[in-house]
């Protein structure tokens, strides 16, 4: 491998398991507010249209204790961890935080905050259909900004909210090329490492993680491309965490050629439309035109068929569901997409994620067995 490569892959490590050190020296290096957006989807364009870094909180690896005492135990394993995480002060340092609330579980957190931070809170609307749901979603995003606008004492001009679009789509476009270019890699981008890529986008202004990642491609394609002989899949759900359990990929010699991963691919599919002056009216069309989410309401119930079309495309052996644990939308959707699955002969298992857990043998085991049969 390249040295160049090499210390890329290093930089997106960093970057991805840093995020407290990115929101420190984004703050010295330009002296603007860093945002916090929670799962999964936020407009946030409007915050870095205001030259704001907007960062994910996804939570993390870690026990809960405190947070017990505000949520009941059949809350979703990530909000459990952003509880905790909250209620120790991790996220003071930031100077807001955006909630969409698309399920019960964010509804409630986002009620029962206790950081220092103000909440700005907005809903996406459901039925994504009629035209009246655009016209409710851009006055949402109005009032996003102007909350944002009251807390950084700035405006946030139609230029600057064009502007980001632009960044923002070319950041997708990439992040769409990446993930087709890293399929064909899997002996240089494996698990860990294609999860840093795709995370770190997160924890840096999109302007600077497109660069980086376009560097990354033009030195993949300088490698050689070599047969691969371990499995290949498609990982569906919330997102895959902790690390040990993309180790256990890893080790196994299980790729993941593509993912329909709500914190990573799901973000971007899909484009923003940039014709016209009606920006925040553009940006509620990402919202309409997403399919295949458990958060966004699909009467069709397209998810199954968009996965075995990726998997025919990307010749995968088989889909990994990665089922956070508690997460009642990701629940609702299974049987209806297991059962087409098993229609169209499409191998598939059903993994937990459980950011508390520390014992990883039982799903290693049942990757192991599961990769055999395969
Ligand atoms: S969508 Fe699922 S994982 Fe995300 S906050 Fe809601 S219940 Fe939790």
């Amino acid at each position: 491998m390249k040295e160049r490569l090499e210390e890329l892959i290093h930089i997106f490590e960093e970057i991805a398991n840093n995020p407290k050190k990115m929101v420190e020296d984004y703050k010295k290096e330009t002296g603007k507010e860093v945002i916090g957006v929670m799962p999964v989807y936020t407009p946030e364009e409007i915050i870095h249209a205001a030259g704001c870094l907007p960062i994910g909180l996804w939570g993390g690896k870690k026990e809960i204790s405190k947070a017990r005492a505000y949520l009941p135990p059949f809350a979703c394993s990530i909000m459990q961890t952003v509880m905790e995480l909250e209620i120790e002060g991790t996220y003071d340092i930031l100077d807001a935080v955006l909630f969409s609330v698309p399920c019960d579980t964010l509804k409630c957190l986002s009620q029962k905050w206790k950081g220092k931070s103000p909440v700005i809170i907005f809903t996406h609307p459901q039925n994504r259909v009629i035209e009246g749901a655009n016209i409710y979603l851009k006055r949402e995003y109005e009032t996003v900004k102007e909350e944002l606008e009251k807390i950084l004492g700035r405006n946030i001009t139609n230029e600057d909210l064009k502007e980001s679009i632009k960044i923002y789509n070319e950041n997708r476009k990439t992040m769409r090329e990446f993930v087709e270019i890293a399929a064909q890699y899997p002996q240089i981008i494996d698990p860990i490492i294609r999860h840093n890529i795709i995370k770190s986008r997160w924890f840096i202004r999109k302007e600077k993680h497109t660069a980086y990642v376009k560097e990354l491609i033009n030195e993949l394609k300088k490698e050689p491309i070599i047969p691969w002989d371990g499995k290949k899949v498609i990982l569906t759900g919330i997102m895959a965490e902790p690390k040990e359990l993309l180790e256990i990929f890893k080790d196994e010699k299980i790729a993941i050629v593509g993912d329909d991963l709500a914190q990573e691919s799901r973000q971007f599919r899909g484009d923003i439309p940039e014709n016209g002056e009606d920006v925040l009216y553009n940006m509620t069309k990402w919202w309409q035109n997403l399919e295949g989410c458990s958060l966004a309401t699909d009467t069709n119930k397209v998810r199954g068929e968009m996965l075995i079309n990726m998997c025919e495309s990307v010749k995968a052996d088989a889909v990994i569901v990665c089922m956070m644990k508690f997460c009642d939308p990701e629940e609702f959707d299974y049987p209806i997409y297991h059962r087409e699955f098993s229609e169209a002969g499409i191998k598939n298992i059903s993994i937990e994620v459980d950011l508390e857990v520390s014992s990883f043998e039982q799903i290693r085991t049942r990757l192991q067995t599961f990769k055999d049969i395969l």
